[in-house]
């Protein structure tokens, strides 16, 4: 680590202390940046770094609402407004119990980032609120969307701040805040992403997550020669990212043999077929059950449950080719990414926001496989929602072909971009310099531009 970069980050710790997710996305991307900073000592002088690191505005709010039982719930609710130097903020909101500002933090860091990697004009934001939508009825998830869009309304707004989801976040939360914000301001405009198809949505929406990680992967694949056909591939999780990363593995020929939530996993030796998924999609989609019921409707599964014990995560430790993590933060450490090693994996494509902590980036990037980092994976979700704000614009929906061929095409841009820069920078096949410093260069030399603000 330069002197540079640990003065930066012993400062970051002490003003930003109990943040550590926030340290982390930080640290990790400041040391790819050191090889940058010294071919261009503009960006020191003009302190683009310690600027990047500080949010542009975060608020932060009371949300009160009153449960079925009349009784009164208070909840935290945040938006991070990190970076508008190439667009307005746009990142998503998270409804987790977990929840907190160092990890929205952390979250509207790397958004800077993937927003600037999918070659669209959206600036960096993130938000949510510690509320757990999970056991909540249909008319609570509503009260509280309510109450919480009625706080947000002020800050947001289609040219300002466009908000979409995350964890906990899906069609159903989106609708209600919608709703409540057009009801507020009385205009209807492109204020979220991730809306319904007849109200607005973008066709394509739900799957570019995970269609646009498994894009990802392929193209790494495709610099060894290879596809994913036959291959056999690890998918963490079981909400949106991680049932259209299935989806897609399906269609290119791949084979899937795990999924999971937070209680627990299940292995598939046979394989997770397309009835397999439908029944998964009806379960938490629907039913809002847990997957543990996978393995009560398929004999075929072996179901195994969280053991807060364990100091690695069993799921990461089958025979495999590729892993996509896609559930949460953190969720492969140094020892599951060895255990993924030692089990033959050799491509990880990031679904979910850096879900592999410090120790475990290390080891993938030392022992070269092709290791594709959240920011540059997983920016299909945000791509697509920087395509439903264009239909917005313009008034006229895309089909379903043409939103899927410019997802596409914005995956292979971003895998060329961190291909490119990697090389560039000296260090061939590293996809988290290309990424870390390809996201950054455009957003830097912007705020250059833009002056001292
Ligand atoms: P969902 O809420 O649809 O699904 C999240 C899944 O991850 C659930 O299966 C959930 O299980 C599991 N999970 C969540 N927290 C934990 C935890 N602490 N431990 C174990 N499992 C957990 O969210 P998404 O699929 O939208 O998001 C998944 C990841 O992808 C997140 O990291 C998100 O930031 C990232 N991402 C999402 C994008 C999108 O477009 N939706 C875009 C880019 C990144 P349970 O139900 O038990 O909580």
């Amino acid at each position: 680590m330069s002197a540079f970069v640990q003065n930066l980050m012993s400062e970051l710790k002490a003003k930003n202390p109990a943040q550590p997710e926030f340290h982390q996305a930080v640290e990790e991307v400041v040391e790819s940046l050191s090889l940058v900073l010294e071919r261009h000592p503009e960006y020191r002088s003009a302190k683009i770094l310690e600027r990047i690191v500080e949010p542009e505005r975060v608020l932060m709010f009371r949300v009160p609402w009153l449960d079925d039982q009349g009784e009164v719930q208070v909840n935290r609710g945040f938006r991070i407004e990190m970076n508008s130097a190439i667009g307005p903020y746009k990142g998503g909101l998270r409804f987790h119990p977990s929840v907190n500002l160092g990890i929205l933090k952390f979250l509207a860091f790397e958004q800077v980032f993937k927003n600037s990697l999918t070659t669209l004009p959206m600036g960096g934001g993130k938000g949510g609120s510690d509320f757990d939508p999970k056991g909540k009825s249909d008319n609570e998830v509503m009260r509280f969307c309510q109450s919480f869009m009625t706080e947000l309304q002020r800050h947001i707004g289609p040219d300002t701040d466009v908000p979409a989801g995350d964890i906990g976040v899906g069609g159903r939360e989106i609708g209600f805040m919608f709703g409540q914000y057009k009801r507020l301001r009385n205009e209807f405009t492109g204020v979220l992403t991730g809306k319904g198809l007849n109200w607005g949505g973008s066709l394509i929406r739900p799957e570019a997550t995970g269609y646009g990680s498994v894009y990802f992967a392929a193209e790494m694949l495709k610099t060894r020669g290879e596809t994913l056909d036959g291959k056999t591939c690890l998918v963490s999780g079981s909400g949106n990212v991680a049932q259209y990363t299935v989806e897609k593995i399906l269609q290119l020929g791949g084979k899937v043999v795990t999924l999971s939530d937070s209680a627990g996993y299940i292995y598939d030796e046979e394989g997770i077929t397309r009835e397999k998924l439908d029944f998964v999609m009806e379960l938490k989609n629907l039913r809002r059950g847990r997957i543990k019921e996978y393995a009560e409707e398929f004999k075929s599964a072996v179901y195994t449950p969280t053991d807060a014990n364990n100091d690695f995560n069993p799921l990461w430790n089958h025979k495999a080719d590729c892993a996509f993590p896609s559930a949460t933060q953190n969720e492969v450490n140094g020892k599951d990414a060895q255990n993924l090693l030692n089990n033959g994996v050799y491509v990880v494509s990031e679904g979910a926001n850096m879900p592999t902590n410090l120790d475990g980036v290390k080891i993938f990037l030392d022992k070269g496989i092709l290791y594709g980092p959240g920011k540059a994976a997983n920016a299909g979700g945000v791509a697509v929602s920087g395509l439903e704000m264009s239909q917005n614009s313009q008034r006229l929906p895309w089909t379903r072909e043409e939103v899927d061929n410019r997802l596409h095409n914005i995956m292979k841009s971003i895998h060329n971009t961190c291909v490119t820069t990697a090389e560039r920078f000296n260090t061939p096949g590293n996809y988290v310099n290309g990424a870390n410093i390809g996201g950054f260069l455009k957003v830097a030399d912007a705020m250059l531009d833009q002056g001292v603000v």
